[in-house]
């Protein structure tokens, strides 16, 4: 499909799936899109929600994950068991040697600390670069954004066209709350990482996690020591910045 039929298409899906359960939504991209469809999972709780759906639909969604070699071990031991569970593949996307081996010369080990430019710059190298190849020859990207999870997400759509990316972005549980996800995936025993239940709401990077206190947002263990406003690391948000929307630029 034309990028022009991917916009008219995203266009047409966010209008139609918003009424459907999540299930569904995934269902009717499916069967929607002609091309490669990726899951990005980054193998928090929503995300591993989605692989449930997907996988127990069977639906021909690839499964990919980016290992920043900066996570928690627990991640590695649900990534795991979720390939076994579900009798999955779940592709590694890794940064670049090189590019990350300039980054820590540059910056240090742990400079992402220093600045918001500094932390973006590690982002780049660490998630968005290879996040792009993850999506490479993708018509359709699924992914576990919640617009409840941050005032900066909470304009998000069910589904949009990612011009920057070419593709058309669902984000099948964009209406649920947390409580929602977490009733779920007890009822269907879905397996989570053992860091949820020690107060981890929004699991990324082990040098940039923290578990959040009681009564704090729920991305406050996210890069804790910048402002709330600046907290996204390029992976859905266009360059500028603002977040991929049904009527944004660019969208048919
Ligand atoms: Fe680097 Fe932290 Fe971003 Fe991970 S979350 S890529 S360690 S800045």
């Amino acid at each position: 499909m034309s990028e022009t039929q991917l916009g008219a298409l995203a266009a047409e899906l966010n209008a139609r799936l918003s009424p459907l359960a999540a299930e569904d939504r995934l269902t009717a991209l499916r069967a929607a899109l002609p091309g490669k469809i990726v899951f990005t999972t980054s193998l928090g709780i929503e995300d591993q929600a989605i692989a449930h759906m997907i996988a127990q639909a069977g639906l021909d969604i690839a499964f990919a994950t980016l290992d920043t070699g900066r996570l928690f071990p627990e991640a590695y031991d649900v990534w795991a068991q979720t390939e076994e569970l579900y009798g999955i593949k779940i592709e590694p996307f890794y940064p670049k040697g090189e590019a990350a081996e300039v980054l820590v010369a540059r910056q240090g080990v742990n400079g992402f600390r220093y600045s918001v430019d500094a932390r973006k710059a590690c982002c780049a190298v660490r998630k968005v670069e290879p996040l792009g190849r993850a999506l490479a020859g993708a018509q359709g990207w699924v992914a576990g954004l919640r617009a409840d999870q941050s005032e900066h997400r909470g304009a998000l759509d069910v589904a949009a066209f990612d011009a920057e990316r070419g593709l058309v972005k669902l984000n099948p549980i964009f209406d649920w709350t947390r409580g929602r996800v977490v009733d779920y995936v007890e009822r269907h025993a879905i397996p989570v990482n053992a860091l949820h239940a020690k107060g981890f709401l929004s699991i990324g990077c082990a040098t940039c996690t923290r578990a959040t206190l009681p009564g704090e947002p729920e991305r406050a263990g996210r890069w804790w020591w910048e402002q709330e406003d600046k907290k996204e690391c390029g992976l859905h948000v266009s360059p500028d910045g603002q977040l991929v929307r049904a009527g944004a630029a660019g969208a048919a």
